[in-house]
């Protein structure tokens, strides 16, 4: 069973491992339903206790499955998290009925753990506009929400800012080895320990991209573990912090599930050995790829139909992986589809979502005539 920790500052004892409803396997298109409830519960059976929803994942569908799942166990036997995704809602009124809908479709009378969802500063304003904040307080003194806290995508001043105008129990970054220093999420999780507030980690394999580090980058973990998956050094890092009282995982598999349970029973953090040798994939992954993009989605639907994850996912790919023709194919692909950077107008609709403050259309662009260069060197090559 996995580890159990209780958290003081909640009252409540919480599994290492978070179960995140956000990639669930799919048949084609679809979310496939059966796969996803036999995940869920496999996870509950193995000690997993906090499960964590939103009803932008999956287009709604995640929620569903949460409410299917869990509706075979006894309510106190696990926490669900649920969010405020209030980019959705085009009024007060629709986002309290929102509320009513979620309760109904996890089919509970309670939230656990509830957040203002994917914080920054345009939804912390809308979410002040529509008194969202105090209407989740009001919820709370209702018993219908137990712990109240968000979810966080901007810069440090905009965290404080949110810290310091209401009163959260816990806030949800993005952390890994990664992002500590590039992104500033070090500040963030430091503004968390001085006011002795949990945090809940999201994105601990960056998207995956932790999780599928070439040999040549990875080398550091397999001389000190050659077994050991090289997944499992982001969420063993992640979990050694303090402060952390959860690590969220998307989980699309029982093997990626397994994995994940086993890292976090009887768990131990890192030692200096280990530390060491994250700091210097970090230096190696720093040195290749200059587009920090997650793969978090938060830019899409671009109106023009550009893929941009997919795109930047390619471009990452051939910085890490160095692989000129997997590149030229990837990118093929995209543009076969449809979605190809040649569509970007500068429209500038995906900029502002972006919660690594990537230039999107400039490096769209960068990536579109990179891929006309390489394209022409393997021609050319191939005439030789
Ligand atoms: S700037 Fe380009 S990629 Fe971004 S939403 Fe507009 S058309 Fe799409
Ligand atoms: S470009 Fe930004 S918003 Fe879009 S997937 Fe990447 S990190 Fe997320």
């Amino acid at each position: 069973m996995i580890d159990r920790r209780m958290i003081p500052q909640l009252g409540e004892e919480i599994s290492r491992l978070a179960y995140g409803g956000m990639r669930f396997p799919k048949n084609g298109d679809e979310v496939d339903v059966d796969e996803a409830v036999k995940l869920l519960r496999k996870a509950y059976e193995m000690g997993v206790n906090y499960f964590d929803t939103a009803v932008v994942y999956h287009k709604g569908e995640s929620e569903k499955i949460f409410g299917k799942a869990f509706e075979i166990y006894d309510r106190s036997t696990y926490y669900l998290a649920d969010k405020m995704s209030i980019w959705v809602c085009n009024s007060e009124q629709e986002m309290k009925d929102l509320f009513e809908r979620q309760l109904k479709t996890l089919k509970t009378d309670y939230i656990d753990f509830y957040l203002v969802h994917s914080l920054n500063k345009d939804n912390y304003k809308k979410a002040k506009e529509f008194h969202c904040i105090e209407f989740l307080q009001e919820m709370k003194r209702q018993g219908k929400i137990k712990h109240l806290g968000f979810s966080f995508h901007d810069t440090y001043p905009v965290f404080k800012q949110i810290l310091d105008e209401y009163d959260w129990e816990f806030a949800q970054i993005q952390l890994n080895y990664l992002d500590w220093q590039n992104q500033g999420a070090e500040q963030l999780y430091r503004e968390l320990e001085k006011r002795n507030i949990p945090c809940m980690v999201m994105e601990p394999v960056r998207g995956g991209y932790l999780a599928t580090l070439d040999e040549e980058r990875a080398k550091p973990f397999l001389d000190l573990e050659p077994n050991r998956s090289i997944a499992s050094w982001a969420i063993r890092w992640v979990s050694s912090l303090p402060q952390v009282a959860v690590v969220l995982s998307g989980m699309s598999d029982m093997a990626q599930l397994e994995d994940n349970v086993s890292l976090l029973t009887n768990f131990e953090p890192m030692n200096e050995q280990e530390l060491a040798a994250v700091a210097q994939v970090v230096e190696s992954i720093r040195k290749v790829n200059d587009i920090p993009c997650t793969g978090c989605r938060y830019c899409m639907d671009c109106p023009m139909g550009v893929d941009i994850p997919e795109i930047f996912a390619a471009y990452s790919r051939l910085k890490i992986f160095g692989r000129e023709k997997s590149f030229v194919n990837d990118y093929e692909e995209i543009m076969k589809n449809g979605n190809g950077a040649e569509h970007c107008v500068r429209c500038m609709a995906c900029a502002s979502h972006c919660p690594q403050s990537i230039a999107i259309p400039d490096k769209l662009a960068m990536i579109h005539s990179l891929y006309q260069e390489k394209k022409a060197e393997l021609e050319a090559a191939e005439q030789q």
